[in-house]
């Protein structure tokens, strides 16, 4: 099926849809992104992801494309012409394009790019990998220093991927200085016992939206929460672990450099809190 598709202002055909070869997001990466997921017809905290965006564009001091309420008005608007049940929304803005290619950015006023899709998803929250887990690799973190602004330069994060495909496993969790950062495209946290252990908020990750979700409604649920830096090797001794992230709720992980954790399937405390997350999810969608 053809997609409808928004670029700045206009819904139209996948097919018909186009930006300029020398749109800055296509030649510097100078674009950030937002993905939400979509449950029901309805957006998974849409409010999140809205200020997340509006935290990445001021940190890179780029122009807002619109006000959050005619983000929201788009994102209804193209779950409705493609019949969105279960998927995502992917929002991409870019910087634009004066007409050239240059360092320096364009002069100001020049109308940055802003792009929104959707992904049909069918049977997303009752996914088969979510049953069976992800096994995972360790790979060293060799991103830029401003992880925590959510930027389209997932060159480095996509190659992550390859290598865990080629190892035979799911993901790849990335190591900097001797510490666990973040898995490619999710947050990353073990469990022992009683109690989360996850990275503190820094420079150093993204602040993902379902981390912060999670994070509360496990402490609603009287799990304690250590926010702190760990390593493989702790992990790897942990009871369970799992990652976060919009597109994949909680996901369970049952092996980390071919270390099997527990008895090798998802944990307890890993499968409750992606029920929490998405019978809560569900309830406050908009
Ligand atoms: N870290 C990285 C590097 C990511 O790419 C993502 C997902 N885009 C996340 C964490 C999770 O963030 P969120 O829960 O907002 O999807």
């Amino acid at each position: 099926m053809t997609r409808t598709v928004y670029v700045n202002g206009t819904y139209l055909p996948e097919t018909e849809a186009t930006i300029s070869i020398f749109d800055r997001g296509f030649l510097m990466a100078d674009a950030v992104y937002e993905v939400t997921s979509v449950l029901d017809g309805k957006l998974i905290d849409f409010d999140g992801h809205a200020m997340r965006l509006k935290r990445s564009l001021d940190a890179l001091d780029m122009a807002e494309p619109c006000s959050t309420k005619e983000l929201l008005d788009i994102c209804r608007k193209l779950v409705e012409l493609n019949g969105i049940d279960e998927g995502l929304i992917y929002l991409q803005v870019t910087r634009g394009s004066d007409g050239d290619r240059d360092f320096v950015f364009p002069a100001e006023g020049t109308p940055p790019s802003i792009v929104l899709f959707t992904q049909n998803k069918p049977g997303l929250a009752d996914s088969p990998a979510a049953q069976k887990g992800a096994r995972i690799i360790s790979i060293d973190d060799i991103r830029w220093g401003r992880r925590d602004i959510k930027t389209v330069q997932l060159l480095y994060p996509s190659m992550g991927k390859m290598m865990a495909k080629k190892a035979g496993c799911d993901d790849a969790w990335m190591v900097e200085d001797g510490y666990v950062t973040e898995g490619t495209s999710n947050n990353a946290y073990f469990v022992k016992g009683n109690t989360i252990v996850t990275r503190p908020l820094s420079s150093d990750i993204l602040h993902g939206i379902t981390r912060k979700a999670v994070l509360r409604m496990a402490q609603e649920a009287q799990l304690k929460v250590e926010e702190r830096l760990f390593t493989i090797q702790e992990a790897q001794a942990a009871d369970e672990a799992f990652t976060t992230s919009a597109s994949a709720f909680v996901m369970p992980v049952v092996e980390i450099d071919g270390v099997r954790l527990g008895d090798g399937t998802p944990g307890p405390i890993a499968r409750r809190l992606r029920e929490i997350y998405l019978e809560e999810s569900r309830k406050a969608a908009i």
